[in-house]
């Protein structure tokens, strides 16, 4: 790495001890810009990188809830409005025990390469909370949503901030959040979330959009060497709504997805998987893959292990992030997988991310392979903003584009700074000059 950079990386890790998560995605970002601050010295000059890594804002705030025996419990939310030089805020809340300030800023962080990368007016921001969704009932979420939103309100905004959902965030939490919203202000405020039911401000694709547009890349990589889809063997990991989503697409499109996972193990499905089924375990009955396994003849459940261990030609992790280490990279590229592309953000390690490349697979990083959720979260503010509601077949066309779009963009982008193939330093190159253009333009703020 070029030395001005590492002196500013430094200051960065430096400044935002144990916050691993952190660290790991700015190290990546900044592996990849030597080239950009040869050419662009004005970015340097103008200190982008040093104020980039500083969230604009950053909200901590109690979320005090009651369980159904009336027993108090205190979480933490967070928001990190990160970077808004293209537009407002944008990116989902996680609910999940994992949730600390390092990965809430590694989430931002990505998110404003990822949603400059879409080509919509976004800028990048993430929240969240260490919130254990799992096992609650439905009334519980619903008081934790409400004191969540009881501070969030504040802060967030049509113009301002949208949040979404992201793990343990969907329809249901959305639905709370915005109710709560709607009640404290009194404003039918369409736009200040996205991820909204049909019924009330949503946009169709919007549940369907980051599994179908991880598969939408993936195919536009198998392409450049003449593949496809059709046929190829499928290993995804995660049972949430992107793998689900791209189970489906991948299936749509000629595959078999054999395996996928849960936090309790995985399942392996020759025939290729059921997503009725699946969809109808989790979503519905917010069931394990164990039930899966029960009602599907010739399915198995592997308790524990790695779904890595699945032999595929296409892998699509879809859960969270560092899931996939370089054993498991390893071990995919010796059972003769060709192409990946993450659904979940940063689920590989960056020895992974090495041995792919080393190995020559193609590989689509999370920040431009699954930002097709992102994506339609901006068409969806869009509708809000015309008080218009399009037809599945006009939303998923324009996500196609835009994933196709994003493709072209990292690949050519990867070409004129010297690593064909490379979609890593596509997407941070590409992502990296559109924000910092912008900052510029935008004076010292
Ligand atoms: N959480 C998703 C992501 O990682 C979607 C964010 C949104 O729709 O705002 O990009």
């Amino acid at each position: 790495m070029d030395s001005r950079l590492e002196a500013v990386r430094d200051t960065v890790l430096a400044r935002n001890p144990g916050e691993k998560e952190f660290h790991q995605a700015v190290i990546e970002v900044f592996e990849s810009l030597g080239p950009v601050h040869d050419r662009h010295p004005e970015f340097l000059e103008g200190a982008v990188l040093e104020r980039l890594c500083e969230p604009e804002r950053q909200i901590i705030f109690r979320v005090p809830w009651t369980d159904d025996a009336g027993r108090v419990h205190v979480n933490r939310g967070f928001r990190v409005e990160f970077n808004s030089a293209l537009g407002p805020y944008k990116g989902g809340l996680r609910f999940h025990p994992s949730v600390y300030l390092g990965i809430v800023k590694f989430l931002g962080f990505e998110q404003i390469f990822k949603n400059a990368l879409t080509g919509m007016p976004i800028g990048g921001g993430k929240g969240g909370s260490d919130f254990d969704p799992r096992g609650r009932s439905d009334a519980e979420i619903m008081r934790f949503c409400q004191s969540f939103m009881t501070e969030l309100y504040r802060h967030i905004g049509e113009y301002t901030d949208v949040p979404a959902g992201d793990i343990g965030v969907g329809g249901r939490e959305i639905g709370y959040l915005f109710g709560q919203y709607k009640r404290i202000t009194n404003r039918y405020e369409s736009g200040v979330l996205t991820g909204k039911g049909i019924s009330w401000g949503g946009s169709l694709v919007r549940p369907e959009a980051t599994g179908y547009g991880t598969v939408i890349f993936a195919q536009e990589m198998l392409k450049t060497r003449g593949q496809s889809f059709d046929g190829q063997r499928v290993v995804v990991s995660g049972s949430g709504n992107v793998a689900i989503h791209a189970i489906a697409k991948a299936q749509f499109l000629g595959a078999t997805v054999v395996a996928c996972s849960d936090s309790a193990g995985y399942i392996v499905d020759e025939a290729g998987i059921d997503v009725a089924l699946l969809s109808q375990v989790k979503e519905v009955e917010r069931g394990r893959l164990t039930d899966y396994a029960a009602r599907r003849p010739g399915s198995n459940h592997v308790a524990g292990g790695s779904v890595w261990d699945v032999t595929g030609t296409v892998a699509l992790p879809c859960a969270t992030q560092n899931e996939l280490d370089g054993d498991a990279a390893a071990k995919l590229v010796s059972n003769g997988l060709i192409a990946v592309a993450e659904g979940a953000n940063m689920p590989s390690t960056r020895s992974a991310v090495s041995v792919f490349q080393e190995a020559g697979i193609l590989f689509g990083p999370g920040k431009a392979a699954n930002a097709g959720g992102v994506a339609t979260s901006a068409l969806e503010m869009q509708q809000n903003a015309s008080r218009d509601s399009w037809s599945f077949e006009h939303t998923e066309q324009r996500l196609t584009e835009i994933m196709v779009g994003i493709h072209d963009r990292c690949a050519a982008t990867a070409d004129e700074y010297g690593a064909p193939g490379n979609y890593v330093v596509g997407a941070n190159i590409g992502g990296f000059v559109k924000v910092a253009d912008a900052m510029l333009a935008q004076g010292l703020i």
